[in-house]
């Protein structure tokens, strides 16, 4: 037995599988700046409103159940899912955050010898989560800061297993429309599975995320999160629907105790109270519209957000490097996209109406001293 040993390299320490230690490691949003208390958090399009009252009421609820082993089945979670969103509770897997679906869907269908897409400016973890399972990340373009289907399809191979785009994407926070994402899906090869990133879903008046394309094919999935909208990035939890024969082999990955008493029950409690989503959605468009007008009007443009912030574009990297400066001094902290190829962007959250008024005059300052 121990001959095999004669073909691995002999090395000081134990060695991870290939490619593990390329893997550049995920960039959170910063939340400390030296010494202030008056820190404004604009860097993880967290919601301003913070997480609705009836998740904090069942948090409390379930102090006396922690000795207990959670539900292994999410049952209660997918079931509240299911009914507010009119889906197939039978469809749903739930995690730990959308990242650990991602995760489930590259362990299971990504793997040595497999190739998963994502666009150039596409969210950090489909990268991460690629390379973890042994695949190789494939980098399609962009057209001007926007999912492009045809560069999706240039890119695909008979290796490409797994595609990702997340609609609202994050950090452009542009949209394909449906009919796009339909022509993408219809003209993948069929073993391909299309993941569609629905963080930002909530956000776009009646938009499924792509519910209905999942229930009308065998190759799209669907992954959500409560870490926006409903305010409960701390928590994590998030959730993927998809064709049952994907969500068996999800489920096969996943670790039976995946989620905590605690988040199940809070998450539940966050699905069943819709008036929350509404609300949030309404302040956040209205607010995201005044503050990118204002931007706009003092020669800082950002495309058209259909998510919870904008990315606000600078005339070079210096001038973005220097308002990001000038944000920190008034204690502001939004986030860098140098990682993200738009070294000349900054990605900013919208807060709530109070805070975008002091973004706007943070700018405001930062103009006056730059003329
Ligand atoms: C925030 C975000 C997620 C959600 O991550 P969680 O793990 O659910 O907190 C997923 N995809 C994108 C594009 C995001 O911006």
């Amino acid at each position: 037995m121990l001959g095999a040993a004669k073909d691995l390299p002999m090395t000081e320490t134990p060695v991870p599988k290939a490619g593990i230690d390329r893997i550049a490691l995920y960039q959170g949003g910063e939340s400390r700046l030296g010494g202030r208390n008056d820190v404004l958090k604009l860097s993880s399009n967290e919601n301003p409103f913070g997480a609705p009252e009836a998740a904090r009421a069942a948090w409390s609820d379930v102090s006396g159940e922690l000795h207990r082993y959670p539900s292994a089945d999410h049952a209660g979670l997918r079931h509240a899912i299911a009914e507010v969103h009119d889906l197939n509770p039978d469809r749903i897997i739930c995690g730990a955050g959308s990242d650990e679906v991602i995760s489930f869907l590259c362990q299971a269908y990504g793997g040595e010898g497999a190739e998963v897409i994502h666009t150039k400016h596409g969210f950090s973890m489909y990268r991460i989560s690629a390379m973890a399972s042994g695949a190789v990340p494939v980098e399609v373009p962009e057209v001007e800061r926007r999912v492009a289907v045809d560069c999706i399809l240039d890119g695909v191979t008979d290796r490409t297993r797994l595609v990702f785009v997340a609609n609202p994407a994050n950090p452009t926070g542009t949209m394909i429309d449906a009919s796009e994402v339909g022509r993408l899906a219809e003209a993948l090869p069929s073993h391909v599975l299309l993941v569609l990133d629905g963080a930002y879903a909530e956000y776009v008046e009646g938009f499924d995320g792509g519910a209905a394309l999942v229930e009308a094919r065998e190759n799209v999935v669907m992954t959500r999160t409560f870490s926006k909208i409903y305010g409960l990035g701390g928590l994590r939890v998030g959730w993927g629907y998809g064709p049952e024969h994907v969500i068996d082999n999800l489920n096969r990955v996943r670790g039976p105790f995946n989620l905590s008493t605690v988040q199940l029950a809070v998450a539940e409690a966050a699905a069943r109270d819709r008036n929350w989503v509404w609300r949030c959605l309404r302040e956040n468009a209205a607010c995201r519209e005044r503050l990118s007008r204002s931007l706009a009007e003092m020669g800082v443009l950002s495309d058209p957000s259909s998510a919870n912030f904008i990315l606000a574009r600078f005339r070079d990297e210096d001038e973005a490097n220097s308002c990001d400066a000038a944000f920190r001094e008034d204690g502001i902290l939004v986030r860098r996209v140098r990682g993200y190829k738009l070294p000349d962007c900054l990605r900013i959250t919208v807060g709530s109406e109070n805070d975008c008024r002091r973004v706007v005059g943070s700018v405001r300052r930062f103009r006056e001293v730059q003329t």
